[in-house]
């Protein structure tokens, strides 16, 4: 670059000039300016720079600046850095980036009030591998066993290599111990299909040793520990194992993992009912819908409340053949009273995010109203705040769909959330159905009277529907219907009840007399 102006030299076209004033700045306490930039080279090249600058007697005032190319220099470090911190046989992070990250995850975890796992897996009799078939195939199924834990993982969870046949995963965002324990189940799984390693079909299992934070430890270091004698535990057991580093931990996932087995078979064994509980026009007093409300009769544990199952059925993905075995049955039942006694009567149905994360949702709406002769315009679906929040934009698609279709939607416990405001704009909402907490309150504190009160007028404004949740006195019913509210749901009328006795009490005609 000889005979170029010195601008020249410095960063790539389009880029602000490099500012000497830094350097100048630099000098007034030091004997030398030290700064790092990105160069161009005659040819084009971009090159990382190092220039160092210092005061001259001739002209005075004046400085000397060297530049230094470093490209060659800053690729080695980079070479180094992944040496240093990934495994070069399975390129996984290494011993020393797993203990940085888990590090890390802990701080978030500890401010989130988050659960975190960290999980070593070890390949049962790896050695025989080794010694039988030979290194080279032992390190390629290595490399084939890092690729299955990677696979079956999700992308921002941490497996590393520690060196031999050992594996550690990290585990962050859980909910429960008994996600962690279901997580060790799968990857067991996995890692039991077979292996083609170079023409070679092979078998392994593996065992696994958890510790939890911040249940067994709260640093790094004592994490791995207690994963590892965890894992000792888990090799004593036999092969193909998991075992959690406290004792209680592996009873109470024990006692998750039967409730969830349990619930698996409630459907087939029709453990499940549907109840309904109706929803009363606060003007005339009638009945004019039903919610359908999830009950299951555990043989052995009798009623478990919805609030305890829904969770776990959610978290497992059971709720999707569960809620479509809900919807149909309900939407049978409510038909046949629309056909003999109500023939307006709305079904109002309980939908979860992972309902509403499903893909094929709107056809199997579609499909089992079509096939029980069920009116769209009656069919209501509700879906809470925090559900429509975890993915905006497919949500907003899914909403947008049913609505065309010319099903109902209705935004639940509006009032517990974020009661965003902006999302009655932006969904096809016709309801808004206000948390019992909230109506809890409005008798006695003013606040959440007048607050009620401007929803409720809002509401009105923007043409929704609002039904009132959880009303347990005639109180609470006259100032809503006062406010202007619709309708309303709640002890004060019915209880969620079974179907025969929902059918008893839509034949009496009793209406809500509150006045
Ligand atoms: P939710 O949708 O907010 O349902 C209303 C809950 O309030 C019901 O509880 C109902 O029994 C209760 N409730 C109604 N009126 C009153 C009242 O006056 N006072 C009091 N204290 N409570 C009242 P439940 O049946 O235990 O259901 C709990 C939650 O479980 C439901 O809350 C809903 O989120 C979920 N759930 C129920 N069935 C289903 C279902 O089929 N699918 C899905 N995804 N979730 C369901
Ligand atoms: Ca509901
Ligand atoms: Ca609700």
């Amino acid at each position: 670059m000889l005979g170029e102006p010195f601008d020249r030299l410095l960063g790539p076209a389009g880029e602000r000039p490099f500012d000497f004033e830094e350097l100048r700045r630099q000098l007034e306490h030091a004997a030398v300016g030290y700064a790092e930039v990105t160069g161009r080279r005659r040819d084009g090249e971009l090159v990382a720079l190092e220039l160092f600058a210092a005061h001259v007697d001739v002209p005075p005032g004046g400085y000397a600046v060297t530049v230094r190319d470093v490209t060659v220099r800053r690729q080695t470090e980079e070479a180094i850095r992944t040496l240093a911190y990934y495994d070069p046989l399975t390129a996984l992070p290494n011993r020393l980036l797993f203990l940085d990250r888990l590090g890390d995850a802990i701080e978030r975890a500890r401010r989130q009030r988050q659960m975190l796992a960290v999980m070593l897996v070890d390949l049962d009799r790896f050695k025989l591998v080794n010694d039988s078939l030979g290194l080279p195939l032992g390190d390629a199924m290595l490399r084939a066993v890092g690729e299955r834990l990677r696979q079956t993982l999700r992308k921002s969870d941490t497996v590393a290599r520690l060196g031999g046949d050992e594996f550690m995963i990290l585990l962050h965002g859980l909910a429960s111990a008994e996600a962690a324990a279901r997580v060790a189940q799968k990857l067991l799984e996995a890692l039991r299909a077979p292996f083609r390693v170079n023409g070679h079909e092979l078998t392994t299992t593996a065992c696994i040793g958890i510790a939890m934070f911040p249940h067994d430890g709260a640093d790094p270091e004592t994490l791995v520990k207690n994963a590892d004698t965890a894992l000792s535990r888990a090799k004593e057991l036999g092969r193909g194992q998991y075992r959690f580093y406290t004792t209680d931990m592996n009873a109470a996932a024990f006692e998750r993992l039967m409730l969830e087995s349990r619930l698996r078979r409630a459907l087939e064994q029709r453990e499940l009912v549907v109840y309904y509980q109706p929803q009363v026009d606060l003007a005339t007093g009638e009945v004019v819908g039903v919610e359908a409300l999830l009950r299951w009769f555990h043989p052995d544990h009798g009623m478990v409340p919805p609030a305890e199952f829904i969770p776990l059925a959610e978290e497992t993905g059971l709720i999707v053949p569960i809620g479509r075995w809900v919807l149909e049955t309900a939407a049978e039942q409510v038909r046949r009273w629309q056909r003999c006694l109500r023939p307006d009567l709305r079904l109002a149905v309980n939908l979860s995010a992972r309902q509403f994360q499903e893909r094929d949702l709107v056809a199997t709406v579609a499909e089992i109203t079509e096939r029980v002769g069920f009116p769209r315009r009656l069919l209501e679906l509700e879906i809470t705040e925090s559900a429509v929040m975890r993915d905006a934009e497919e949500a907003q698609r899914r909403f947008r769909e049913l609505t065309e279709l010319g099903f109902h939607l209705a935004l639940d416990d509006f009032g517990t959330g974020y009661s965003s405001l902006g999302y009655l704009q932006r969904f096809p909402i016709n309801t808004l159905k206000i948390d019992r907490s909230f109506i809890q309150d409005i008798v006695q504190d003013a606040r959440s009277a007048a607050l009620l009160r401007a929803i409720v007028s809002l509401a009105r404004t923007l043409d929704l529907r609002v039904v009132a949740e959880g009303v347990e006195t005639r109180e609470q019913a006259l100032l809503l219907r006062s406010y202007g509210c619709q309708e309303m749901q709640g002890f004060l009328f019915a209880r969620p009840l079974p179907a025969a006795e929902l059918g008893a009490l839509l034949k009496s005609g009793r209406r809500l007399v509150i006045d």
